[in-house]
């Protein structure tokens, strides 16, 4: 009924009602999460592939809201990205993991590298320098402490307004992550010209390792291929042995997945960092 003329009346069924509403409600719930404190980062190791020392964190959103317990980000991220709360959102995240490691060094703490996660409109605002910039000074943060996880799809779609962005957020000092690497519109002509320091390789890729006949040949690709390029590679869903121990024998530089430390508040990454690792 999208198509209908600006004078029709447009039909809803009951259940298209209801959907809407809960929609119109999530969003309502959500634009005020900020100001009620309900959003907060959950930290998950990435671990040396080597010797399996914690060299960094992905800070992963989670919105706890009211009594309904933690909703994960795939259930409001995409709701907010259609609009500019996604932009007061993402700045929240940035500060607040600068913030973090702030008060990790204040207590005299071990910290490590921290990534955030930029969504495409965040990026495409054209202000994610000023914006990372103002939360490194605003919290006395180096900014090699920081690294941005951004996905192709979001350079490819201008790729010389991307690049250049790129360029201001590494003249910083701030480190570039390409997130889920090969799940979206790459182009490896672009790839060698994007500045950029890290590939991710995407869990859908890592779950093929030993599963499905030639399951490691991707895998094993990108690694080259990120290699080739000076690129660090982190694979991520990394669940088993056997995963860890092929990604190992591949050279891959670092791993994250549930099989070292599942996404967890901060005092749980913390204890990871002080523990000796037995
Ligand atoms: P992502 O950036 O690809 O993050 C990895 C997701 O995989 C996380 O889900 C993480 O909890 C999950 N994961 C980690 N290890 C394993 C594993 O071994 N096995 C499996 N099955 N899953 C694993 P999460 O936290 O639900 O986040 C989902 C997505 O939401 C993220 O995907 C990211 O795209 C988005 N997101 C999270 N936080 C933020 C944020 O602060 N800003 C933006 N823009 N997006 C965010
Ligand atoms: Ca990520
Ligand atoms: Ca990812
Ligand atoms: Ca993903």
């Amino acid at each position: 009924a999208k198509d209908l003329g600006r004078n029709r009346y447009c039909f809803y069924t009951g259940d298209m009602h209801a959907q809407a509403m809960a929609k119109l409600e999530l969003e309502a719930a959500l634009s005020r999460a900020i100001e009620r404190e309900e959003l907060l980062l959950h930290y998950q190791p990435k671990v040396a592939a080597q010797t399996g020392e914690v060299v960094g964190a992905e800070a992963l959103l989670r919105w706890q809201r009211g009594a309904s317990g933690l909703v994960p980000p795939g259930q409001f991220i995409p709701l907010a990205e259609q609009s500019s709360l996604i932009l007061d959102i993402g700045a929240w995240v940035i500060d607040r993991a600068c913030r973090q490691l702030r008060q990790w060094l204040d207590a005299g703490q071990p910290v490590v590298r921290v990534a955030v996660n930029v969504a495409a409109r965040q990026f495409a605002a054209g202000d994610l320098d000023t914006v990372v910039a103002a939360a490194l000074q605003r919290h006395g943060i180096d900014a090699e402490l920081l690294e941005l996880e951004l996905t192709e799809g979001m350079l490819m779609s201008n790729p010389q307004q991307g690049t250049a962005m790129l360029q201001r957020l590494r003249g910083l000092g701030v480190k570039i992550s390409l997130d889920d690497f090969g799940t979206g519109y790459s182009s490896l002509a672009y790839l060698h010209q994007f500045p950029i320091d890290t590939l991710k390789i995407d869990q859908s890729f890592v779950r093929r390792i030993g599963e499905v006949p030639d399951g490691e040949a991707l895998v094993d690709a990108v690694i080259g291929l990120a290699h080739r390029l000076h690129l660090r590679v982190v694979a991520e869903g990394v669940e088993t042995p056997a995963q860890r121990a092929h990604l190992l024998r591949q050279g891959c530089d670092e791993m994250q997945g549930y099989h070292f430390g599942r996404p967890a508040p901060a005092e749980s990454l913390q204890a990871m960092l002080s523990q000796p690792r037995g």
